[in-house]
């Protein structure tokens, strides 16, 4: 399930470190290292998914979780009474760069509308 060779699964397991904001037994959730936004969190899923088109049916609850984890931490990152947005890069022209599925949580300022 875990893949030496995945940086977000040596993350996960402590391997490489981060600095932590939530974790559980589903996920965790570390800053990115070069934040786009004053709040920039990256949540995980501890199971190594490539990236949200490699998703399964498996993996419905485990995503719901992931979900429902990102609108708590939002709180507990003092966004939900500002707003705040999730972002998914997925594949080569969605912007991905690290091919285990994160989902980016970025507020603390205005966000702009399109995405480069
Ligand atoms: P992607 O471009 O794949 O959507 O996002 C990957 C994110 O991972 C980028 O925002 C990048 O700054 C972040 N990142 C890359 N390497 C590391 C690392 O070693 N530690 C942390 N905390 N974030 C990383
Ligand atoms: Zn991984």
């Amino acid at each position: 399930m875990s893949q030496s060779d995945c940086l977000f699964c040596r993350i996960v397991a402590g391997e490489i470190p981060s600095e932590k904001v939530y974790e559980d037994d589903l996920v965790t959730a570390f800053k990115d290292i070069n934040p786009a936004a004053p709040v920039h969190v990256l949540v995980v899923p501890k199971k190594h998914i490539t990236s949200l088109a490699h998703v399964e049916e498996e993996d419905r609850a485990l995503l719901g979780h992931v979900v429902l984890t990102l609108s708590r931490i939002a709180a507990s990152q003092g966004l939900d009474g500002r707003g705040y947005r999730l972002v998914v890069n997925t594949g080569d022209e969605g912007g991905q760069t690290v091919g285990h599925i994160h989902f980016h949580l970025l507020g603390g300022r205005r966000m702009g509308w399109p995405p480069g």
